[in-house]
């Protein structure tokens, strides 16, 4: 089974980015890239998007993502060159239903087409590499139905091309909270300077304040419950993630949240400071990084290029053999 995985550098990345998604990027037959043309569906920075591309791609490769797994969507033209065919393949009705278009986009005549169209960019991500069962979480499930609705449709108008994706839950991942909100969940779009958001490349003081920082309750007790101790318990969440253990146990061996803050600290510290170590050193050297990419790019153009062409020709582009 094929592991296929994109993150779209709409911000820079956090703790949670790294918990729930980096660090399980782990299958070396997987592909792994940066989804930057996804970030343009709303007005953007190009050299926003520049930076955070090239840092993204640097990151993954720090954090240990098989070489050879790893590439910039923009670089393998498979993608874009396949989401056009998949648009035409589907309908206005069912684009229209998207969720994200829903909130963001209808009825505002400045809205981007892409904005619109980008869940057939999603569907070509998916059926390039004829993933059969994509794992992700729920907010993803109506872009892997669109996928599997616009890949049965075109199997059965154009001929047996693409393998239907199925849904798969993914294993229950740790939901890393915002730590001055621990209700909501941490983004990498929350604001750049939010002080309840760990970014993975912010200078250690400024993360073990920010955790020491960290919103909890004034009970002073320190147990593993989402519905009356948000706070205290996505402290817990993050020190297990951080040391493999149990959060539930794990509240057992603490009598004041201080002594809490300080092991969560010392945890997400022993698990970033080597990645920014590793980050560190592979920026120094650019060419090494290219040509880790060049690598990634080489091998996705390779295993997706022949769906394109089987899908471009089933449509009737035949042109010069
Ligand atoms: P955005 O605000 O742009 O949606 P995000 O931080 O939610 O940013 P996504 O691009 O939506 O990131 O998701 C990238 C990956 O990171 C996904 O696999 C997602 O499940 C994971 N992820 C995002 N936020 C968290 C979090 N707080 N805890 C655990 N995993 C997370
Ligand atoms: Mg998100």
């Amino acid at each position: 089974m094929t592991s296929l995985s994109g993150i779209t550098p709409s911000g820079r990345l956090t703790l949670g980015n790294h918990l729930g998604a980096l660090r399980r990027f782990t299958d070396p037959d997987g592909f792994y890239f940066v989804a930057n043309l996804h970030a343009m569906t709303t007005k953007h920075d190009p050299r926003r998007l520049a930076t955070l591309t090239r840092e993204f791609a640097t990151l993954m490769l720090a954090a240990g993502v098989p070489e050879g797994t790893v590439f910039v969507q923009s670089d393998v033209p498979t993608h874009a060159q396949l989401a056009y065919l998949l648009e035409c393949t589907s309908y206005v009705g069912e684009l229209s239903r998207m969720i994200q278009y829903k909130e963001k986009g209808k009825g505002r005549p400045m809205t981007r087409a892409s904005l619109f169209t980008y869940p057939c960019l999603m569907a070509a991500d998916i059926l390039l590499y004829g993933a059969e069962r994509v794992p992700v979480g729920g907010d993803q499930d109506q872009h892997v139905e669109l996928a599997r609705d616009v890949a049965t449709r075109f199997n059965r108008e154009y001929g047996e091309t693409f393998v239907v994706p199925r849904l798969s839950k993914a294993a229950l991942a740790t939901r890393v909270k915002d730590l001055q909100d621990p209700t909501a969940k941490m983004s990498k779009s929350d604001a750049d300077d939010a002080v309840g958001t760990i970014r993975l490349l912010d200078p250690p003081d400024v993360i073990r304040r920010q955790i020491m920082r960290a919103v909890t309750d004034s009970e002073n007790v320190v147990r593993h419950d989402e519905a009356t101790k948000p706070g205290v318990t996505n402290l817990l969440e993050i020190l297990a993630a951080c040391t493999a253990g149990d959060p539930v146990e794990l509240a057992a061996s603490y009598t004041s949240y201080g002594a809490l803050k300080q092991d969560v600290a010392d945890a997400v510290l022993a698990v970033i400071e080597p990645l920014q170590k590793e980050y560190a050193r592979l920026a120094t050297d650019p060419g090494a990084i290219d040509h880790l990419l060049a690598q990634g790019r080489d091998r996705a153009l390779e295993a997706s290029s022949p769906r394109l062409q089987a899908a471009t020709r089933a449509m009737g582009l035949a042109g010069s053999a």
